[in-house]
């Protein structure tokens, strides 16, 4: 029996429309580094959307399905690209601006973009790139920056404001069907080449309803989120869809990344929430430590994208700001799991919830496999590999313009789950502590040591600012540990009294006898440890190892 419900196509559309009218006096804030910064309303910004389709399909000739890049950082007029792109019909592709630009190009070639939209402040970085980008036929450059860069380009070149203003502020949106793509995000490729996620508008709708869920970032249109998780990172984790959808205000830092003017942001504008991945958060503290300032507006802070140190947690918990960790890759959309303890539980009982990765959402349903491949049970100490399916979770890769879509074996499962390459232990409530990733689990004497433990011990030194783990060859146990620690200025901390206090937490045949003492840990260009550049530091003998 069918059901007697209508059929509504669940669309990107729809939540634009719906934020521009019931939530129209929202307001996107965008930092500009000067006295004031940008306030646009929610209802503003669709007007603009509606305007900047017109201008793509009209001036640009943008047809349905085609790609549509942007190399921006977070700000109003990235938002705008958000909900006109997919609306039109046409699919949004954001660009990682922290990526070699090696990568760049690939990404860009294999996603076939014919429309770069960027701000003037990154044109140094595209221009040069442009000679290698045959399918780019256009440019729009919005906001501040030299223009010169894009001097004798063969791409069209546009002014962004002056392509909205020749367009009226109604666009006739077509009715989209719901599986269709969306959005384009390249994981950011630590092996191999980069792997296309294809998001379709409905699991960019199912997604945002599970972000403003309660058990999740649970925002409302009481709340402003921070928004510093890039918006090239998986769709800044969902938050510009989910603030349409409850009338969230956005603050939008644009290039204004670096923890001095964030405080100020937090301090001037007073958001409720933020979201960010684990470095900005060190740096932020380390801002707050050497000049204090009040940022208990905060009311809850999603962190992710890394493990978060338990003692980071502590020091933010001493300032009134509670941060709750959630676990998501670039294939789930990313909302896997959120931290929130169960109800019920005392301060203490709350912890080792709050510093597990989290609970799953609903919509996300997780299995562990063993080596073998075989199923193993949520029992709190079975280990294995996290694979997931879901509404929202990817499966299969973008095959490119003249290719089918891939389903690697090593990424899914002969039954279609994908295999995240997370290595944990699920309990039997549903909460997921991950011990590493597969690849960077140490494998000492047949045992696996996990480098995320070792690190968040290490952390947890008052004297210790960042500190990472990698597996290095040893000719007895195949491999064991190799710490790679950032002291804080002046320290004269070594090896030798960081194992006595990793002892009092750790198992001994778990500590490192291997340290390098470094200024700084390479991240990655989504800002997470980037463990690829550490194990070429090491094969190329560019570390200072001391033995303790
Ligand atoms: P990306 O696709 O770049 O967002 O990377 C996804 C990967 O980041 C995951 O597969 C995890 O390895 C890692 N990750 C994300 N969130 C967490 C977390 N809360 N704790 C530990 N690792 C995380």
């Amino acid at each position: 029996m069918l059901s007697t419900m209508q059929y509504v196509p669940l669309t990107v559309t729809r939540i634009l429309t719906h934020g521009m009218t019931v939530h129209s006096n929202s307001s996107v804030t965008t930092w500009t580094g000067e006295a004031e910064p940008l306030r646009r309303s929610f209802r503003e910004i669709g007007r603009r959307a509606a305007r900047l389709a017109g201008a793509l399909r009209d001036e640009l000739g943008v047809g349905n399905s085609q790609r549509v890049a942007t190399l921006m950082w977070n700000n109003a007029e990235h938002v705008e690209a958000y909900f006109a792109i997919p609306s039109m019909g046409a699919v949004l592709h954001t660009l990682n601006l922290r990526l070699p630009a090696g990568q760049l190009v690939w990404i860009v070639n294999h996603a076939a973009d014919r429309v770069v939209i960027v701000n003037g402040s990154l044109l140094p970085l595209l221009a040069p790139l442009l000679p290698q980008l045959p399918t780019v036929e256009h440019i729009v450059v919005s906001g501040p920056g030299d223009r010169t860069p894009l001097a004798g380009a063969q791409a069209q070149v546009h002014e962004y404001e002056e392509l909205l203003a020749g367009q009226p502020t109604t666009y006739d949106w077509p009715e989209l069907e719901e599986n269709m793509a969306a959005a384009l995000c390249y994981t950011s490729g630590t092996t191999g080449d980069p792997k296309g996620v294809v998001y379709s508008h409905r699991s960019i709708y199912l997604h945002s309803m599970q972000v403003n869920a309660s058990e999740s970032m649970g925002l409302t249109d009481r709340d402003t989120a921070l928004v510093v998780v890039p918006q090239f990172h998986v769709n800044a984790w969902g938050l510009p869809h989910a603030a349409f959808m409850t009338g969230a205000g956005m603050l939008m830092p644009d290039r204004f990344l670096q923890p001095g003017p964030l405080v100020e942001m937090i301090d001037r504008e007073r958001p409720t929430h933020a979201a960010a991945v684990p470095t900005i958060w060190q740096g932020l503290l380390a801002e707050l430590t050497s000049d204090p300032r009040d940022i208990s507006c905060l009311r809850t802070v999603t962190i992710g994208g890394a493990a978060c140190p338990p003692s980071l947690m502590e020091a933010y918990d001493k300032l009134g700001v509670r941060l709750c960790q959630a676990w998501g890759m670039t294939e789930t959309s990313p909302l896997g799991t959120m931290a929130h303890p169960p109800a019920g539980c005392t301060a203490e009982q709350e912890w080792p919830y709050r510093i597990s990765q989290g609970r799953f959402t609903a919509g996300v349903e997780a299995r562990l496999a063993g080596p073998t491949g075989r199923i193993l049970p949520w029992d709190g100490t079975s280990q294995g590999e996290l694979e997931v399916r879901g509404p929202w979770i990817a499966g299969a890769y973008y095959g490119g313009a003249v290719s089918e879509h891939s389903r690697p074996a090593d990424k899914f499962s002969d039954d279609g789950w994908l295999k995240t390459g997370d290595v944990g232990v699920i309990s039997p409530d549903g909460f997921l502590t991950l011990t590493d990733r597969a690849k960077d689990v140490i494998k000492s004497g047949g045992e696996w040591i996990s480098s995320v433990e070792l690190e968040n011990a290490l952390m947890g030194h008052p004297e210790v600012v960042e500190a990472a783990v990698i597996a290095v060859p040893d000719e007895r146990w195949d491999e064991r540990p190799l710490a790679i620690v950032v002291l804080k200025e002046g320290s004269t901390v070594d090896g030798g009294s960081l194992k006595a206090f990793l002892g009092e937490s750790v198992a001994r045949w778990q500590l490192p006898e291997r340290w390098a003492f470094v200024t700084s840990v390479p991240k990655t260009s989504v800002g997470k440890f980037d463990k690829r550049a550490l194990r070429k530091r090491y094969a190329d003998d560019e570390l200072d190892i001391a033995q303790a």
